[in-house]
């Protein structure tokens, strides 16, 4: 247990209380073991020995969503997400420890989708007793209903389109190719037309966050060394995410020697999607902008990147800071993630917008699975995947 860290970065905090209406977790419950404050009260109770780690004090930690709204709001600058993955790296868990990499491996994310699909064929679900599975079926079995694609192969490099002005890496991460493949896509497009050579280094490997969140820094260090190897010092004018999930974590890593952007803020920072050739959208567009994003500083980008695509009338969704769909919790926590995505729901279905636009696959998926239990027909996608839709082929 690194109890220095964790004495030391508690220790910071000076119990001002202004995080807790910030917080998803305390706006849900109101009650103090789940707020910023109670957590780390916890933590500084089971370093002291006052506390034991029973399954009360597991669980409010384990609820936290990692969605860092604390940290915003917080005057004496606690790093509560370092805090929290030390905390977690150091107790036993709530959530079973092989489901990051269940849903971070390639090869096990493609037989959970195939088990899927048979459980849901054959109605055996209720068949296993662990709820955990269930929902990870479930979840599955949506991914497969909407997302049938593991089809194309990347290349490891595209050239850029006209006068070149850099070379960005594209992250694809772990879930990219099985929940993410238009947005890969249309990120290719848009930033290669955009002056960019991108590149797809194929070493690279899962982010490693929800291991981290999950208290396996082992695991999570391992991949750090690899995505190193694949992206630092290699002279790229920017990592390119698709997920800010991702792109959240990735922009926390010190050896990274470029910075780390979403998509569409790289292309809004970078000259923008004015002079590209664009077709109206002359739709509604329901604009979702997550807790990871806020967290990279890149909400503005994505909003004005939005705000110049020609013809969209565009809403913001306003939620409790947190969609629900945080990493594992999309797994694990669905009751709480029901309630946190249901003002969002709300809002979607009085707007009849058909369309949202959000940066992190794990929103997006959540938002799916909310919307189509709650009898709503939306598509989910990246802001660049409706950016490429509009662009003339020349
Ligand atoms: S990270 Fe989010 S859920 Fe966790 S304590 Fe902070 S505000 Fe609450
Ligand atoms: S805002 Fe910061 S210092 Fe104040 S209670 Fe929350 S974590 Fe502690």
């Amino acid at each position: 247990m690194n109890t220095d860290f964790l004495i030391k970065e508690a220790d910071r905090c000076v119990k001002c209380g202004l995080c807790l209406p910030h917080c998803p977790t305390y706006q849900l419950a109101r009650d103090e073991a789940e707020s910023p404050r109670g957590r780390i009260a916890l933590i500084e109770g089971w370093v002291s020995g006052d506390l034991d780690a029973d399954h009360s004090l597991l669980k409010h930690l384990d609820h936290c969503l990692l969605c860092r709204r604390c940290e915003d709001a917080c005057p004496s600058a606690v790093n509560y997400t370092a805090l929290m993955d030390a905390a977690r790296a150091s107790l036993p868990r709530t959530a079973p420890r092989w489901l990051p990499d269940t849903l971070a491996d390639r090869g096990r994310q493609r037989m959970a989708m195939k088990l899927a699909t048979a459980a849901v064929k054959f109605g055996m679900q209720a068949w296993f007793p662990s709820v955990v599975i269930r929902r990870l079926l479930s979840v599955a079995a949506s991914i497969h209903d909407v997302e049938p694609r593991f089809r194309i192969i990347l290349k490891n490099r595209y050239a850029a389109t006209g006068v070149v002005k850099g070379e960005v890496a594209l992250f694809t991460g772990c879930m990219g190719e099985m929940v993410d493949m238009p947005a890969i896509e249309a990120a290719i497009k848009i930033i290669t037309a955009s002056g960019y050579v991108v590149s797809v280094p194929p070493s690279q490997q899962c982010c490693g966050a929800m291991h981290a969140h999950a208290g396996d820094q082992q695991r999570a260090a391992e991949l750090k060394r690899v995505n190193l190897t694949a992206f630092a010092k290699k002279g790229y004018d920017a990592l390119i995410t698709l997920s800010s999930g991702c792109g959240s974590y990735l922009a926390d890593i010190p050896e990274l020697d470029c910075p780390v952007m979403d998509a569409g803020a790289f292309i809004q920072q970078n000259g923008g999607i004015m002079e590209l050739p664009l077709t109206e959208v002359r739709r509604k567009v329901a604009i979702f902008l997550p807790c990871t994003l806020a967290a990279m500083g890149q909400q503005k980008q994505v909003m004005a990147l939005l705000q110049n695509l020609p013809g969209a009338e565009l809403l913001e969704l306003q939620g409790m800071g947190c969609c629900g769909g945080a990493g594992l919790h999309l797994i694990t926590q669905q009751h709480t993630g029901e309630q946190l995505v249901k003002p969002l729901i709300d809002q979607l279905a009085a707007s009849q917008a058909g369309i949202v636009a959000t940066t992190n696959s794990g929103c997006a998926l959540q938002l799916q699975l909310a919307a189509k239990k709650a009898g709503l027909v939306i598509s989910v996608v990246h802001p660049l995947e409706l950016v490429a839709e509009q662009l003339v082929k020349t």
